[in-house]
């Protein structure tokens, strides 16, 4: 959203008045409907028309209001048209320079008139001006405002004085009476009507600091009232899914869980043992578990799921397990067929690729219960994939599917289960979560967490190149395919343009054939037929391929114990979360790997520092920490895909304490006044409550 500039003379009165049409639709565009909506539409900022500034007073770089007449006004046209009118008081005179006006600038600047004008002083040639200032004509002796003047945030076709006054209104309209019982807020905080009052409109002698920086009782009253609306959401989804009933899935001694074990050429790690209790002891219940399995990239969630499924299939139910990419499901298949056909157990396998008679069969061993076991991508829940007996539902990185996929996910497989009964659900995720969003956009889920790599893994040593260093990386490259080890060449998926994608990978993968001619080089791009990716992935895979260049579609899952090296190109277009996830393809195997961020073209220090940070910390949750501060949560809610934040108000690595303390107060709140609880939810959250529940 642009900031329009804040000045009533812009906008003609003639072309405002007869064509509301157009700010009325920006505004719907903005979703500022309901009064509601406006009055929570909340200034970026103040100006301050409270005080007049003397002329001769006002300095450059002030920001101020001045009253004078104009003495003069022309358009001038060097270096270029532009509307100059010079105002004077009894102290000195100004300069009000327009390089973009229209003919009513002209008229309401016209000599003689007598204006108040808002805006930046700078030094000019010809003394003081002010450029682009707000201004409007006033009758001498004028009052002046009592309150700060409230700059929102608006678009071009919505003027800020049209939007200024639609909130005001609104504001008076708007159905803010006090719902919340006054022992749920925290002490100290006005209602939520004179909080909303103080932030659109500051009386003149407000702390302006406290304000801005959103510390003033005002916003935290927002804040919370805001933060409370997410936990109601929350936990109301939680209660609802307590109510639900799910197949009890206790272990079976001596069954397939117990033998897949016992096959396994490793042993579990203890964090691996202790998250298959925690899951264990959920699968056993009739309710349905909705657990979220988290852990680092390389901690070993696989094989966990793995054993869950063996569990429900020992109980005779069917276990589905889904991921996010064609290769990554792919990947799942071979590990899982490799660790369970040897136990007899039947897996199949859908993906929108695999079409017509081969779909077919796989799709009628789903639905007759031959396949004990279904992986596959989201062809998994496409309609006519129909269950014998669903009993439990595996999500591969979780995060890397939308909020309404979550949702429909749940929804498409909630109803599998036989006997009005829904599935046990295990969401799984490798960009750690942080305390804050856990608590705040996951509470209906139970979190595990695998805090501990299996043995033997190196680090992964992780250095930054500047693109002019290509040479360098690439007679590393030669080293390393010489010692028998393989490469990952990763680039980034630009998302407005795949071509653009295309291009840069394509590109890369030449220039690496050209340097190693006798080498097989691969190229894996999204937009290859499945087939192809399949086969370079096997290829890969099986050690024949000594490098492969791809775009981001290896994020994902992807296991190459074998690779050693990884360059990222253009690494400064990548969060950190997803650096980290990237660089944890390589290192997996016994000998210490390096990854390289190559960054294109001038990087600014911070940009830098950025990058430097991720070679610094191997630790996936501050990694994911300082994206949350960088980037907010949208990129661990998939927020990003619905083109809605979640939380305006409130700043999760700020408003820990408000957090806490409406966490503890829903519960009570729900169960005392759910009348309440319900219509806070609706102010706040409207459809949106729904999301809580992915
Ligand atoms: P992620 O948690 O990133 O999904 P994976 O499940 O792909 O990790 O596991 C990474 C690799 O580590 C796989 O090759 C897997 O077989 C192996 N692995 C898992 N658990 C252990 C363990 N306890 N000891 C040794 N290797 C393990
Ligand atoms: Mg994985």
């Amino acid at each position: 959203m642009a900031e329009a500039i804040a000045q009533e003379g812009t906008i003609p009165e003639s072309r405002a008045a007869p064509k509301a049409s157009a700010p009325v639709r920006a505004l719907e565009r903005m979703g500022l409907v309901r009064d509601i909506d406006l009055a929570l539409h909340v200034p970026l900022r103040y100006e301050d028309e409270t005080r007049l500034t003397r002329i001769a007073d006002a300095h450059d770089g002030d920001t101020v209001q001045v009253e004078g007449v104009v003495t003069d006004s022309q358009v001038t046209y060097r270096p270029r048209r532009q509307l100059v009118a010079r105002i004077r008081d009894d102290s000195g005179s100004m300069v009000l320079r327009f390089v973009n006006f229209y003919p009513s600038h002209q008229k309401a600047l016209a000599r003689g008139v007598r204006v108040r004008a808002r805006g930046d002083v700078r030094a000019g040639f010809f003394g003081r001006e002010m450029v682009h200032p707000g201004f409007k004509a006033v009758e001498p002796g004028a009052p002046l405002a009592s309150a700060l003047t409230p700059v929102y945030p608006t678009v071009a076709q919505l003027p800020q004085a049209y939007l200024r006054k639609a909130i005001a209104s609104a504001l008076q309209r708007a159905p803010l009476h006090e719902m919340l019982p006054p022992e749920v807020v925290p002490a100290g905080l006005p209602a939520l009507r004179d909080a909303l009052q103080r932030v659109h409109h500051p009386s003149a002698d407000a702390a302006l600091g406290a304000l801005l920086d959103h510390s003033d009782p005002a916003w935290q009253r927002l804040k919370f009232e805001e933060l409370l609306a997410q936990q109601l959401a929350q936990h109301e989804a939680r209660l609802q899914r307590a109510s639900l009933h799910a197949p009890p899935l206790p272990a079976v001694p001596g069954a397939l869980h117990d033998r897949l074990l016992a096959a396994l050429p490793f042993r579990l790690t203890a964090a691996q043992q202790r998250v298959g209790r925690e899951i264990a002891a959920d699968l056993a219940q009739p309710r349905p578990m909705h657990r979220l399995l988290q852990g680092d990239v390389g901690s070993g969630k696989t094989v966990v799921a793995a054993l869950a499924a063996t569990t429900a299939i020992d109980n005779g139910w069917q276990c589905a397990l889904m991921a996010p990419t064609e290769i990554l499901a792919e990947q799942h298949f071979r590990k899982l067929v490799q660790w369970l056909a040897p136990l007899n157990v039947g897996v199949a396998w859908l993906t929108g690729s695999r079409k017509g008679r081969a779909r077919e069969a796989m799709v009628a061993r789903a639905a007759s219960g031959d396949a004990a076991l279904v992986v596959g991508t989201h062809a998994v829940i496409q309609d006519d994939v129909r269950f014998a007996r669903l009993g439990l539902a595996i999500v591969d990185e979780q995060h890397r599917f939308g909020v309404e996929q979550r949702l429909e996910l749940r929804r498409k497989l909630g109803s599998q289960a036989s006997g009005g009964q829904e599935p046990h659900f295990l969401m799984m995720s490798a960009t750690p979560i942080p305390r804050t969003l856990a608590m705040s956009y996951f509470a209906d889920l139970d979190v595990s967490t695998i805090d501990e790599l299996p043995p033997g893994r190196q680090p992964v040593t992780t250095k930054l190149f500047a693109d002019t260093r290509r040479d360098e990386v690439v007679a590393r490259i030669r080293d390393e395919v010489a010692r028998g080890r393989q490469v990952y060449w990763v680039c980034p998926l630009i998302e407005e343009s795949q071509t653009l994608d295309l291009k840069n990978a394509t590109e890369t993968h030449r220039q690496l054939c050209a340097a190693l001619p006798d080498r097989m080089i691969g190229l894996l791009h999204g937009r290859m037929p499945a087939r192809e990716k399949t086969a370079v992935m096997s290829l890969f895979g099986g050690g024949q391929m000594p490098v492969l260049v791809s775009t981001t579609v290896i994020e994902v899952g992807v296991d190459v114990p074998n690779a050693s090296l990884m360059v990222i190109e253009h690494a400064e277009r990548f969060g950190l979360a997803q650096l980290h996830q990237l660089r944890g393809r390589i290192g997996r195997g016994s000998d210490a790997s390096v990854c390289v961020l190559l960054y294109g073209g001038a990087l600014s220090p911070t940009a830098k520092e950025r990058l430097r940070a991720i070679g610094q910390t191997h630790d996936g949750f501050e990694i994911a920490r300082r994206d949350l501060e960088i980037r907010g949560p949208g990129e661990f809610m998939g927020a990003r895909q619905s083109g809605d934040a979640l939380l305006r108000f409130a700043d999760l690595a700020e408003d820990a304490p408000l957090l806490q303390h409406a966490r503890a107060v829903a519960p009570r709140l729900l169960a005392s006044d759910p009348q309440a609880a319900r219509a806070h939810v609706q102010r706040w959250l409207g459809n949106r409550a729904d999301y809580f529940k992915a």
